[in-house]
């Protein structure tokens, strides 16, 4: 048996295949609190996305600045940094097929409030700021965000 045959596009391995992603995942203190990672996990492997990584932590104001530097001119960013820094959170990196957008339609909108029942954030958020996951908005963010978490 050859051991070292190249699996090529669409391998079991899938790195070459244009639709597979990473992204990457908090769940956030409210998400943690509520008891609800496993389920939150759950969805996704039941979406067939994979867990790459996960690791627990708390996370500091240096690294909350850095992830959410996109926000940081916005009127409830120390509102953010203050919450996502309150409590230990999840961190993970979920990969597959189309991980990105399979991941944000599981998350549902941002406003908990908003978000359609069967969602996470419709399931288990408060409200716009308290809403219970993030997930990568695009590659190029998966790429810095994954990069920040797990350097
Ligand atoms: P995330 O980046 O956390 O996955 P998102 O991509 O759906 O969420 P963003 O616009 O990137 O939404 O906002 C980042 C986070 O900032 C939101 O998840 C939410 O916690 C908070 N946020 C966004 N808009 C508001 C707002 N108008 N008021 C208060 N908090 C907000
Ligand atoms: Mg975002």
């Amino acid at each position: 048996m050859n051991r070292c045959r190249d699996y090529g596009k669409g391998s079991i391995l899938n790195t070459n295949d244009d639709s597979f992603e990473r992204s990457l995942i908090i769940i956030k203190p409210d998400g943690v609190k509520k008891k609800v990672i496993g389920e939150i996990i759950s969805r996704f492997e039941k979406k067939d996305l994979t867990i790459e990584k996960l690791k627990m932590i708390k996370i500091d104001r240096k690294l909350a600045c850095k992830h959410y530097q996109d926000h940081k001119n916005k009127s409830f960013f120390n509102m953010l940094i203050e919450y996502i820094t309150s409590s230990p959170v999840v961190v993970m990196v979920i990969s597959g097929k189309d991980a990105i957008v399979k991941a944000r339609e599981l998350m549902g909108a941002t406003d908990s409030k908003k978000a359609k029942g069967g969602t996470i954030r419709g399931d288990f958020g408060d409200d716009i700021t308290v809403n219970v996951i993030h997930g990568s908005d695009s590659a190029e963010s998966a790429k810095r965000e994954i990069e920040l978490f797990f350097n």
